[in-house]
């Protein structure tokens, strides 16, 4: 058994903390917030509570089997639901398209409706990734990466020099070109700079859909932190990690505003760019930018109006989702938007692309870039080029003893690759 320090708590750093507990660690969590969840956290005001950061997840099964491989299954935990559609879009010249998920046919039928052949060419796009995502999956995303071993055509991919943009160019219409871009711009990055086979978010979503949680996907988060207590994982909250103690060339604890604490193994959760004994691993990424949020708390009910997400296409693309709870009569809505400029109000923004709620304001909670990334990495890094596989840490890092997991670390940011890197962290850790 190992004495182990999660730092972070995060999805990430919660989950590894999780797995780890189970697999016979004995586990202590660092959380420098005054509560769990991180980027997963609800924001609350006036009795409204909104999703802070994730409302929805692809790959699901990503936190199934997290619960499962750590206690009761997730099916007795939350509501995990499929959502119909998974989005719609709505684009500069009026079009709309409400995309579903889970289904080629029905994807096929509503890019139909945007206009005759357009169904079979999205359908084509998103074909061209089945094999992509399975090399990714075997080599990248459930197994530690490691050219060596990996499949040579995994290899090859990784480091294929095409980038998202220039695959999405071959398709034959701007509105389908912009759905497949949204996955890169909903994370803050720069499409051009990111790999073609990021694209996988695409097939994924067609393959297996999303899922939202009813009432808030922050309940993952309260989920999660329960789970921590049935596992025995020690939580010190309001306790920051200001460097990980190496000693020997290995691990051997964390320093923290209350003290210092020993462990056998690190797991870092956390953006290491801001630790000492790791800024100088990761000196050569940049962290992927953060939106402008503003969480709205409004009167009367939003009903059919608005799906649980929504893409306002423009410049720039403005994304709307509707988790989080709202006292009776009254409804959630968070916007978000990359770029914006300074003064900008992001209510009048929604107002001039035809999502006017001025009038039915009742409290809202503005939150900066800076805001949004101030818990630590959300996003993770920005992709800048192949090159980026290999400059992220995780889950091994070049110090003995000490790992990496969450979003700045391999395989990515989001639920699902959150999910997936603290699943490497207990892989390449094992039993006790
Ligand atoms: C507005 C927004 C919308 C999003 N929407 C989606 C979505 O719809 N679907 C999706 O899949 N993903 C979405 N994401 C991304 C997703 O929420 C994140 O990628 C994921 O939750 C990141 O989890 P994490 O554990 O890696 O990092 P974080 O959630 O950032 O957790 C890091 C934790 O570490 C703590 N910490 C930092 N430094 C220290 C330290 N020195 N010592 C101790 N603790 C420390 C922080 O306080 C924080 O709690 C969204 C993110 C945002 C911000």
């Amino acid at each position: 058994m190992a004495r182990v320090v999660v730092v972070g708590g995060g999805l990430a750093g919660m989950a590894s903390a999780a797995r780890l507990a189970k697999l016979g660690h004995e586990v202590t969590l660092c959380e420098a917030g005054d509560r769990l969840g991180g980027a997963l956290a609800p924001v609350e005001r006036d009795g409204f509570a909104w999703d802070g950061g994730a409302a929805s997840t692809l790959l699901p099964a990503v936190l199934r089997d997290l619960f499962r491989k750590t206690g009761r299954p997730l099916e007795r935990e939350l509501e995990l639901v499929p959502l119909d559609p998974v989005r719609e879009h709505r684009f500069a010249d009026g079009s709309t398209l409400a995309l579903p998920g889970g289904s080629r046919a029905a994807q096929i039928a509503a890019f139909d409706r945007l206009g005759p052949g357009l169904g079979p060419a999205w359908a084509a796009y998103v074909a061209s990734y089945a094999d992509d995502w399975e090399l990714v999956r075997r080599d990248y995303a459930e197994r530690p990466y490691d050219k060596a071993s990996a499949d040579p055509a995994a290899v090859r991919l990784l480091r294929g020099r095409r980038s998202l943009a220039e695959r999405a160019a071959t398709l034959p219409d701007p509105r389908l070109r912009a759905v497949a871009l949204h996955p890169a711009h909903a994370q803050g990055q720069d499409p051009a700079r990111v790999p073609a086979w990021l694209g996988v978010w695409s097939y994924l979503e067609q393959r297996l859909g999303a899922a939202t949680v009813p009432g808030g996907f922050s309940a993952v988060a309260t989920a999660l932190g329960t789970r921590l207590t049935t596992r025995g994982v020690e939580v010190w909250l309001g306790t920051r990690v200001s460097d990980v103690v190496v000693a020997g060339g290995r691990a051997r604890g964390v320093l923290t505003n209350v003290g210092e604490f020993s462990a056998d193994l690190v797991v870092v959760a956390a953006d290491p760019r801001r630790l000492p004994s790791l800024a100088r691993q990761v000196r050569r990424t940049t962290p992927a930018a953060a939106p402008d949020v503003v969480h709205l708390g409004l009167a009367g009910d939003l009903g059919a109006d608005l799906a649980h997400e929504t893409v306002l296409h423009g410049s720039p693309d403005l994304l709307l989702h509707r988790g989080g709870t709202a006292p009776e009569g009254s409804s959630v809505l968070t916007v978000a938007a990359w770029g914006l400029a300074p003064g900008t109000d992001l209510l009048d923004r929604l107002a001039e692309r035809g999502v006017d709620v001025r009038d039915r304001l009742v409290t809202r909670v503005d939150r900066s870039p800076a805001e949004v990334g101030a818990g630590g990495s959300p996003y993770g890094l920005a992709w800048e080029g192949r090159a980026t596989v290999a400059r992220r840490l995780g889950p091994r890092t070049p110090v003995e003893g000490l790992y990496a997991a969450g979003a700045h670390a391999a395989p990515g940011a989001g639920v699902p690759f959150a999910g997936l890197s603290a699943a490497l962290v207990a892989q390449v850790v094992g039993p006790a």
